[in-house]
């Protein structure tokens, strides 16, 4: 029987090849003097959109970074406020649109996101702020951007290794959703979907980075996994890639990407009807072990000792984990976490929870 609670998403979507000419119509309806939010390495592209805002642009911004600085964000909001900004326009991939949101929950001024990496961040309204070594999150809808530009061909320079760990950050989003607590019929058919079309395009992108259709059905995952970690939730992988991204400073879309067989592994036998799912979006046998073969068919470091993970740390976030008591369909469990951890650790397949290890 149903039994759900779904918020849609408050946000206007444009979604094709070369929806970035549609900036100054859209930037039109959210406001008059936009802070364009960037990295370094987007600047080129950043000064192109200021170039379509015309007079609508109030200055550039370039230092978005990972895990949005305390201080990175403060001095954006300085800028923000000398510029006389009254909206925001992120234009890059998660810190990016991190630091748009930074800006956008001190300020209170709209966001509109032109995405250029998988992350999803900007279909959800959740933001995070580093300081002092910990990363703190919220949700708040006045983070959320009003608008979203979607355009593939911004996407055909994105590194084909880092187009590999930012789509299976974003599968992430999906295979979680399909058991969260929050999901529902629709948001699992949005995930099925997601999966589904980030399986098929993740491999081709890889092949070949200039290949358009593979970038389009990438990115189209990326909106789907967005939307429905932003209705659904999250879980066990969420969590302890949190866990681990804040307590060793391990890359975001990598651990995610590592940590995911294992986590869907754990929890398998307390979502048969999601793994059936994940397993067929997949076009796999069973969803786990086709997730860390696709890991390594994009050629992603499947250890979490390649991507920095000190061996003593697995026992911290074993211990990080269970004092945080975060909701999973199966209960966390000390022995059971460890394994899953070591099993990361060295890279090798992940193994089902198995009860007797309660
Ligand atoms: P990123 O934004 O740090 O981008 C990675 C690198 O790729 C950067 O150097 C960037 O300049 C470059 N880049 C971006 N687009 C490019 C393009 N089209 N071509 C060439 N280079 C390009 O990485 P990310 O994985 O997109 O985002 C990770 C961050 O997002 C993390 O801090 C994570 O916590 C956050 N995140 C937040 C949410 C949320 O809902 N709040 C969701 C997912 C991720």
């Amino acid at each position: 029987m149903y039994d759900f609670t779904l918020t849609p998403i408050p946000a206007r979507v444009v979604f094709r090849d070369g929806a970035l000419a549609d900036l100054p119509a859209e930037a039109e309806k959210l406001g008059t003097r936009f802070l364009i939010v960037c990295t370094l390495g987007r600047r080129g592209l950043a000064e192109r959109a200021a170039e379509l805002l015309g007079d609508r642009a109030a200055g550039i911004f370039d230092q978005a970074t990972m895990h949005v600085p305390i201080e990175t964000a403060e001095a954006a909001r300085v800028e923000a406020k000398r510029l006389k900004a009254d909206a925001c326009l992120a234009i890059g991939g998660g810190s990016t649109t991190g630091l748009a949101k930074a800006v956008a929950l001190e300020l209170d001024m709209p966001i509109l996101a032109v995405p250029t990496t998988y992350a999803g961040s900007e279909a959800t309204s959740t933001w995070g702020l580093t300081e002092g070594g910990a990363k703190r999150t919220g949700k708040d809808p006045r983070v959320l951007p009003r608008a979203i530009l979607y355009d593939p061909a911004l996407t055909l320079g994105l590194p084909p290794d880092v187009s590999a760990t930012s789509g299976m950050n974003a599968m992430a989003h999906c295979v979680e959703a399909l058991y969260a607590p929050g999901g529902g019929p629709l948001t699992s058919l949005m995930a099925a979907e997601g999966i589904r079309a980030l399986a098929r395009a993740l491999p081709g992108i890889v092949d070949d980075p200039e290949d358009r259709e593979a970038r389009h059905e990438a990115l189209y995952g990326a909106w789907l996994a967005g939307m429905v970690m932003e209705a659904a939730g999250n879980a066990l992988h969420h969590k302890l890639c949190h866990i681990l991204g804040g307590a060793f400073n391990l890359p975001h879309a990598e651990t995610h990407a590592i940590i995911l067989p294992h986590a869907t592994a754990y929890n398998a036998a307390a979502a048969p009807e999601a793994m059936r799912r994940i397993a067929a979006a997949l076009g796999a046998d069973d969803a786990a072990t086709g997730l860390f073969e696709l890991n390594r068919r994009l050629g992603i470091l499947t250890a979490l000792k390649d991507i920095g993970m000190p061996a003593e740390g697995i026992d911290q976030a074993v211990a990080n984990a269970v004092k945080a008591g975060f909701w999973n369909p199966v209960p966390l469990e000390p022995q059971a976490l460890r394994r899953l951890l070591a099993n990361a650790y060295e890279g090798r397949p992940p193994e089902p929870h198995l009860a007797s290890e309660a």
